[in-house]
Parts: structure tokens; C-alpha cells; sequence
């Protein structure tokens, strides 16, 4: 599979990056899904100029300010370089360089990939002039453009495809295992992200695809190198309102659709609650691997500590074989042991049971305790295969009467004594099939 060429486009806040992104994608694709309560920290669209089609990144779109601003044109210009085969650097030609235009430029002159500098809101030819003064950024010379007013867009963008790769670009496959965070509001998950990212190396990595991809961050934990996925969507959930836990529920929903691991967060000091538990389905019928974290473990007393346990024990009973840490996500405490679990849920998820051994099993379990009649008809398991991993599962190839999830849960229940799944849902599921 071969894929577009990607352009990003990089700039500080209010240089009219939006304006030349809808300019370019002729304001055909302005229109972004965007969920309840979420900003996207970039949007992505697909764009052609000349015969040429290709996927335009804007980074744009947040609110900051001082420090803050600072750190996320660097976040920006860093991602753009990991993600873009050509970067597009805005300026603005009717100010001086800011300290920011400077030091982005100074990232982009590293960058393996060709920039462009667009020097915006040259709206007459008189300002013409001005843009030159640009050529400060050190990248070359500036393409004076109206983002506005659409003047030089024409060039620019001839330009541009100039500099797209000839060869067909090899898709990207990340081949980390992807971990997730999710959780109810203010359990502590942007507090957990924190340190997972503050301890290690970070690594940013935005990853060209559609308009959904969230923002993935390269974690490393225990010297093991992970995908972080929708960090996003952790900083920016909305804290509080009616929509914040219908938020974690749909965010928990979209992000465990692409995740390998999902780590539930669970406040220490509430124990479970009924959200948690929608979480919790939600990743077993995604089939990830499930870490709960009991997290605020230091500021639990022993009273909140039992209730947080028991709690645990009642409402996510159905993901009983998920292992439990308790954890301190500001201070650190037991932090260090996710990795190791992390590990060992990744390498069970991939356990694959012999076809031999998987029957004879089954047999067995039929035998002992036959399927029970339904609607009149008794069904009969004729042989089972493990369809897949990842997350295991097993068909059940079944004739005569209908199997019932009670006995499906049976099986489920029996290969896990068998075998150690702990942290990984299996799925048995059942298939007719006529006996002849
Ligand atoms: P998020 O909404 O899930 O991302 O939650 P935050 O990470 O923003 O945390 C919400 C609040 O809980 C903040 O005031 C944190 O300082 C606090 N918090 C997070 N983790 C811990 C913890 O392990 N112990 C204690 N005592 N407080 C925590």
C-alpha cells in the first residue's frame, strides 16, 4: 500500500494558517468531525493541486500563551518533522520574526525533509519588499503569498509538489504496542501521562492517516518502547459538565479501537463507579489487554482503601481477570511495576493453544457438562478452533441447537484455568455448522 505525500503545515497562532490550509483545500473539506467536547490539536485534510494529491496537516487550532505557547510550537514543529514528507513554515511578512518564528526555524534547518516559507498577508506588492526582509528564517527564500486574498497561492503550491518524494511512499506500520489511558474525569490520567512521559524519553510522533487520528506519543517504560495513543484526547476531555463522563465513555469507545493495552484509571478515593464499568465493557469487547489501576492509593486511609477493593471485586467482577494495581500517579508509588505488566498481558494476548490440545480440552469440558437444551434441541460442539490472537479467540463449530452465552462463558471460564489469560479477554464464540 502506497500512500499521499503529507504537508505540514507549521506556524505560530493568528498567522493565517487556517486561512491558507481552507484556501488550499478550497474550503471543500473545512468541515471536521469533531466530537463532543474535544479540540483537535490538528486536523488533517486531503488536498490537490496540478494532479497531485496529498494530505495537509494543520497543527494549529490551540489556545495558549508565555511558556505554554512556547512549548507547543516546539511540540508542533517536532511532530511536523516526524510526520511530514514536506514541512510548510508560515510566517508573518507584516511583523518582524518573533523568538518563536526563530527558534521553529531552527528545529526545521535539522529537518531531513524540504521547507517551505510562506510569508503571509502580503496582500499588495508594495509588501512585496517586506517579505524579503524575511529571508532571516535562514530556510531559504520566503514565497510571499495573500492567504486572504488567495495572491501567490498559485506559486507556492507549484512549488510545492515539486518537492513531493517521485518514488510511491511506503506506509508507515508502527510497530509498538499501543497503550491507552482511559478513565473518568479526574481520576489522574493527564497526572499518570505525566510521569510516564516526564521519567522516560518522549518521543513525538503525529502519524499521517485521516482527520480521527489522535495525537500518539512514544512512551518508553522499563527500557520497552510503546505507542501512547490519543494523548490528546487525555489533556483536552472536558473536567467537568454533563458531557465529561459521557466524554470518557465515547473517547474509551474510539481509542481502545486501535489500542493493544488499556490501562483504567479508577479514582482510589470513589472506588468504581457504574462509568467505569461501561469502560471496562468497552475494552473487553474491544478485546485489549485490561490493567486497572486504583489510583490516589496515597491519599486513600485504610477505610477508602477496603471500599476501593471491594468496589472493584462488585461492579468489574466481569473482567475479573484483569490484574489490579494500586498506585500513586503523583507521587510515583508502584508506578514502576506497570511495566512488567504491561509485558506479560502483551505476551498473553498472543498465546496460541494447539489445535490438538484446544479439542481434546473441549471434549473433555462437553462431555462433563453437555451444552443444555434449547428450544428443544440440544446443541453439540463437533471441534474448536483458535481463530485468532490478539485477542485470543476461540470457535466453537456447533450443530443441533443453539449455544447460550451462559455456556460460551462456561468455556471462557475453563480455558482460562487451563491456561493463564490474566489481563486478556477471550472471546469464545459460537458458529453452526450441519452435521453430516
Ligand atoms: P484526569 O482528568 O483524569 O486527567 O485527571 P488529572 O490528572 O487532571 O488529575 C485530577 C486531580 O487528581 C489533580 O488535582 C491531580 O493532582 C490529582 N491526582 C492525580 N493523581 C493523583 C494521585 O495519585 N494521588 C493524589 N493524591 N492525587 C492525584
Amino acid at each position: 500500500m502506497s500512500r499521499l505525500p503529507v504537508v505540514a503545515v507549521v506556524g505560530r497562532p493568528n498567522i493565517g494558517k487556517s486561512t491558507l490550509v481552507n484556501r488550499i483545500i478550497g474550503r471543500r473539506a473545512a468541515v471536521v468531525e469533531e466530537m463532543p467536547g474535544v479540540t483537535r490539536d490538528r486536523r488533517e485534510f486531503r488536498a490537490d493541486w496540478a494532479g497531485r494529491e496529498f494530505v495537509l496537516i494543520d497543527t494549529g487550532g490551540w489556545q495558549a500563551s508565555g511558556d505554554e505557547l512556547h512549548a507547543h510550537i516546539t511540540a508542533q514543529a517536532e511532530a511536523a518533522m516526524a510526520a511530514a514528507d514536506v514541512v510548510l513554515f508560515v510566517v508573518d511578512a507584516t511583523t518582524e520574526l518573533s523568538d518563536d518564528d526563530v527558534g521553529v526555524a531552527r528545529m526545521l534547518k535539522h529537518a531531513d525533509q524540504p521547507v517551505l516559507v510562506a510569508a503571509n498577508k502580503v496582500d499588495n506588492q508594495l509588501l512585496e519588499s517586506d517579505a524579503a526582509a524575511l529571508w532571516g528564517t535562514g530556510l531559504g527564500e520566503p514565497h510571499p503569498i495573500s492567504a486572504l486574498h488567495g495572491r501567490g497561492v498559485g506559486d507556492l503550491l507549484d512549488h510545492l509538489v515539486t518537492l513531493f518524494p517521485d518514488t510511491p511512499l511506503e506506509e508507515i506500520e508502527d510497530e509498538r504496542p499501543k497503550l491507552a489511558i482511559v478513565g473518568r474525569p479526574n481520576v489522574g490520567k493527564s497526572t499518570l501521562l505525566n510521569r510516564l512521559l516526564g521519567e522516560e524519553r518522549v518521543l513525538v510522533s503525529a502519524k499521517p492517516g485521516t482527520t480521527r487520528d489522535p495525537i500518539d506519543v512514544g512512551v518508553e517504560i522499563d527500557g520497552n518502547e510503546y505507542l501512547m495513543i490519543d494523548t490528546a484526547g487525555i489533556r483536552r476531555a472536558p473536567k467537568i459538565g454533563e458531557s465529561a463522563d459521557f466524554f470518557a465513555v465515547m473517547r474509551a469507545r474510539e481509542v481502545l479501537q486501535s489500542a493493544d493495552v488499556a490501562l483504567l484509571l479508577i479514582d482510589g478515593l470513589d472506588g468504581a463507579t457504574q462509568q467505569d464499568q461501561r469502560i471496562a465493557e468497552e475494552a473487553e469487547r474491544a478485546g485489549v489487554a485490561l490493567i486497572v489501576l486504583l489510583n490516589k492509593w496515597d491519599a486513600a486511609d485504610a477505610d477508602e482503601r477496603e471500599w476501593a477493593s471491594d468496589s472493584v471485586t462488585d461492579r468489574l467482577g466481569f473482567v475479573g481477570w484483569a490484574p489490579v494495581l494500586r498506585i500513586s500517579a503523583l507521587t510515583g508509588s508502584r508506578v514502576h511495576r506497570l511495566g512488567k505488566t504491561i509485558e506479560g498481558v502483551l505476551e498473553r494476548r498472543r498465546l496460541r493453544i494447539p489445535t490438538g490440545q484446544l479439542n481434546r480440552m473441549i471434549r473433555d469440558w462437553t462431555a462433563a457438562h453437555p451444552p443444555p437444551v434449547r428450544r428443544g434441541r440440544r446443541p453439540k460442539v463437533l471441534y474448536a478452533v483458535q481463530a485468532g490472537t490478539s485477542p485470543p479467540t476461540v470457535v466453537l463449530f456447533v450443530s443441533g441447537g443453539e449455544l447460550g452465552d451462559d455456556y460460551l462463558r462456561f468455556i471462557e471460564r475453563r480455558l482460562r484455568e487451563s491456561f493463564d489469560f490474566t489481563g486478556v479477554p477471550v472471546h469464545v464464540v459460537a458458529r453452526r455448522r450441519s452435521s453430516r
